[in-house]
């Protein structure tokens, strides 16, 4: 066996055997160490986040960097952000020194390290090409089914196909005074269950769901919303038709015959009452809102004002004026178009009492069977068919889900009901909820 150097600049090789040789591990980094410097890969990069405070507006953005040691996460806030937002690439690997360690703020990281690097003036990220010695992100996947089990808030990896991909969806801040987008998407796998994944933000945004794309999200976060629902994070990895074996299957499986199977959902799991119950109980008096779910009869719709001419910025009602343009007055602002806005006031009865409940667009429009721009078109120029809609809808059961809280503004002690979604009766479970009644009465 022979040894041999070959292209001997042995200056540029001690050097690399420097750098090799003060070279630290993402898990060994500490604060109180000076020049260490980590070679790691880069497994995620957020989106450009924006935010406001008492000096301005800013922005930041996160990169994770994996080794064989673990994982860190890194932001970069304004002239560093725009320094380094577009030049690092995921999956590449980067030689990294001089970033500031500071503690993580366990409420909002979900990277498991002490520490998190924040990226400033002396930092240095320099590219290191075809470096195979550091890890590739590696996944724990759970099946679909399996998230039944979860705890809400834990964080877990998950791959399935997008079955359903809905449009975005703005939602005006609280605090914030920042709106936020969302799009909702619905993935499946060979579990046969689906599960909602939610978006955010440019993610949401530049999301193209054509063609049922696979999707993977390391750390999606599991809420019990709906049931159940998953949400992808800041800090969470996302690959759209990764090239991998496992993604290949599940794209198999769903063209060849997966795509037409009937998914499980995860159902919220009812809370019925009889409107007896409701008063009996005191439901809706408390800070926080009641739900429950009654079996009802619509017994009477307030048929005049079921659609209105709304503001298409704040969905308030509009004042038409002479010029024939509309007034908002919360926005105070004046616009030549309006967007139909639907909701409903409506008695829903059962065998033990009644309710006055107000009905908001999504579940108008199922009552009702219509869209709220089509009953608007009919309101202005078929009055006669509004109200045979309106009409045909009344006398109808569903499971209405109902949301109670107090309404002191009105009254003391008064409490206002709203119908967060009305279904169709479906027998068979509500005759499983009726024996399993019987039986508390038996035993
Ligand atoms: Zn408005």
């Amino acid at each position: 066996m022979s040894h041999s150097y070959t292209g001997g600049d042995s200056r540029a090789r001690r050097r690399m055997q420097q750098v090799e040789g003060s070279r630290s591990l993402i898990a060994s980094l500490d604060p109180s160490m000076r020049g260490w410097c980590i070679r790691a890969r880069v497994i995620h990069i957020s989106d450009m986040q924006h935010y406001s405070n008492d000096t301005g507006p800013g922005k930041f953005f996160k990169v994770i960097f994996l080794d064989d040691s673990g994982e860190i996460c890194c932001s970069g806030f304004n002239q560093q952000a725009d320094r380094y937002f577009n030049v690092l690439r995921v999956d590449e690997v980067y030689q990294i020194s001089n970033a500031r360690l500071q503690k993580t703020n366990p409420k909002y990281a979900t990277v498991k390290n002490k520490y998190e690097m924040r990226i400033d003036r002396t930092t240095r990220i320099d590219i290191c090409r075809d470096d195979d010695t550091v890890p590739f992100m590696t996944f724990d996947f759970v099946k679909i089914s399996e998230l039944e089990k979860c705890k809400p808030d834990s964080l877990v990896d998950v791959i399935g196909v997008v079955k359903e991909c809905h449009d975005v969806v703005t939602l005006p801040a609280k605090q914030s005074k920042k709106e936020n987008k969302k799009r909702d998407l619905q993935i499946v796998d060979g579990s046969k269950m689906a599960v909602n994944l939610t978006l955010w933000g440019e993610t949401a945004v530049t999301f193209n769901g054509k063609n049922c794309p696979v999707v993977a999200v390391k750390r999606a976060r599991v809420s019990s919303y709906e049931g159940k629902s998953l949400s992808v994070g800041v800090e969470s990895p996302l690959r759209v038709n990764p090239n991998w074996k496992k993604a290949n299957v599940l794209r198999r499986w769903f063209d060849d015959g997966g795509k037409d199977l009937v998914f499980g959902t995860f159902e919220k799991e009812k809370n019925w009452k009889t409107f007896e119950q409701v008063k009996s109980e005191n439901l809706g008096h408390k800070e926080k809102p009641d739900h429950y779910t009654v079996k009802g009869i619509l017994s009477e719709i307030k048929k005049n004002s079921c659609v209105y001419k709304a503001c298409p910025k704040c969905k308030k009602k509009l004042n038409e004026q002479e010029n024939g343009r509309y007034h908002c007055e919360k926005c105070d602002k004046k616009y030549s178009d309006y967007k139909w806005n639907m909701i409903l006031t409506a008695v829903v009865t059962d065998h033990s009492g009644e309710e006055t409940i107000t009905c908001f667009q999504k579940a108008a429009e199922r009552i009702l069977s219509i869209k709220a721009d089509e009953l608007g078109d009919l309101l202005d120029h078929d009055e006669r068919r509004y109200h045979q809609i309106v009409t045909e809808a009344e006398s109808k059961q569903h499971f209405f889900q109902m949301r109670v809280q107090p309404n002191t503004s009105y009254k003391e002690n008064a409490v206002k009901t709203s119908c967060v979604s009305a279904d169709p009766v479906n027998w068979q479970e509500y005759g499983k909820h009726l024996a399993g009644q019987l039986e508390l009465w038996v035993c």
